[in-house]
């Protein structure tokens, strides 16, 4: 069972090309993040998956049947998007149902699901209103009930969470993952939000200018971003990427210095994590003196901002868990890049050097 994009690319009229032959498979019932910045291609490709845009290259096949003909009516999803419209003169009850109505159900049959679905989404309480009588969160959650309401095979949603503050986002969050636990179908989520992708999905397509980049899970997405692009997207702070040379064992850029063990001579982009640089107050071998240049707290982290070299600097950021109130900006700190946090990518083509 599943879900295929087989060299697919989508080119407007206008000639701007979306999706440039993205070749991913998954599974159903997994929870699948597109994931990448403004204009990646993200909701064309689940415009796409959904039959509202017709492809110019490539199929799209569900369960190894080629879906690439059908009318979105006949492919069996459904979509919440970003703005989704309510019926503003139904009522919660109503709306929900409405997607059953069509196809028909009987009326106990609809009676039993809507029920169903709105308490799985807390909105059971409001099932008489108006959607004008909603908060944007309530209003939200009846847009994914009519979503899921009759248990479509796959539930595409397009930055469903972007209109939410920040907290209702988290809880809203929370409340998916479980409804995705618990019903089993597949999810298609769009967003930009790196962080919403790595809490949400059991896998990350990242695109970028509509290519696909990485696929794989949150882990190892952050563990090994196959891309110099996919680290410095995911994570925040974002990895720390350094412009050098590896000769004779050593990493040189600029006045930074390490010793980089095993690794074959060329010109590469070191990453390290913010949280996985180690720090000393006082000066201890392997490790390096650096200038702190700012300070900022961010509970229960501090962030370290700090700088080697004068008139052009190496910068890093690096993340403590620690507390480091004794530290004053214009202090020296030494720091550790231990080998087994570093990553290494080509200098050129940004991809990772295993
Ligand atoms: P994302 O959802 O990742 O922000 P989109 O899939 O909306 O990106 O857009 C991908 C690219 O296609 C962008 O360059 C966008 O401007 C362009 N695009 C989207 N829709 C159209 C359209 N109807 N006509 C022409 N270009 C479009
Ligand atoms: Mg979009």
């Amino acid at each position: 069972m599943s879900v295929k994009f087989k060299n697919v690319s989508k080119r407007f009229t206008d000639g701007t090309l979306a999706l440039d032959n993205l070749e991913v498979e998954f599974s159903k019932g997994e929870f699948v993040i597109f994931l990448g910045p403004s204009g990646s291609g993200k909701t064309t490709a689940c415009r796409c998956l959904a039959g509202l845009e017709d492809i110019t290259a490539g199929k799209i096949f569900v369960d190894g049947k080629d879906i690439t003909p059908l009318p979105p009516r006949e492919r069996e999803m459904s979509m919440v998007f970003q703005n989704y419209a309510l019926y503003s003169h139904k009522t919660v009850y109503e709306n929900i149902a409405y997607p059953l109505r069509i196809r028909k159900y009987p009326k106990d049959e609809i009676d039993f699901l809507v029920k169903n679905v709105a308490n799985l989404l807390q909105i059971q309480d409001y099932l008489g209103r108006k959607p004008r009588q909603l908060s944007g969160g309530q209003a939200q959650r009846v847009a994914v009930a009519r979503a899921l309401v009759w248990q479509p095979s796959i539930c595409l949603m397009d930055e469903p969470l972007s209109n939410l503050d920040a907290i209702l986002r988290l809880q809203t969050r929370t409340e998916l993952k479980r409804l995705h636990d618990e019903l089993k179908c597949t999810f298609v989520f769009v967003t930009h939000d790196q962080e919403e992708a790595m809490t949400l999905g059991t896998r990350i397509i990242v695109l970028n200018q509509g290519k696909l980049i990485q696929f794989d899970t949150p882990r190892k997405i952050y563990s090994e971003p196959a891309t110099r692009f996919v680290a410095e997207f995911i994570g925040r702070p974002a990895m720390n990427t350094i412009e050098g040379k590896i000769s004779n064992g050593r990493f040189r850029a600029k006045e930074l210095d390490l010793p980089v063990s095993g690794r074959s001579d060329g010109k590469v982009v070191l990453g390290i994590r913010p949280e996985h640089i180690v720090l000393q107050r006082e000066s201890q071998s392997d490790f390096i003196p650096f200038t702190l240049d700012v300070v900022e707290l961010v509970q229960p982290d501090t962030l370290l901002f700090a700088k080697k070299g004068q008139s052009d600097p190496i910068s890093v950021v690096v993340r403590i868990m620690e507390d480091c109130s004794d530290l004053r900006p214009r202090d020296t700190i030494y720091l550790k890049f231990p080998q087994q946090a570093l990553h290494f990518f080509d200098l050129g083509t940004g991809e990772r050097l295993s």
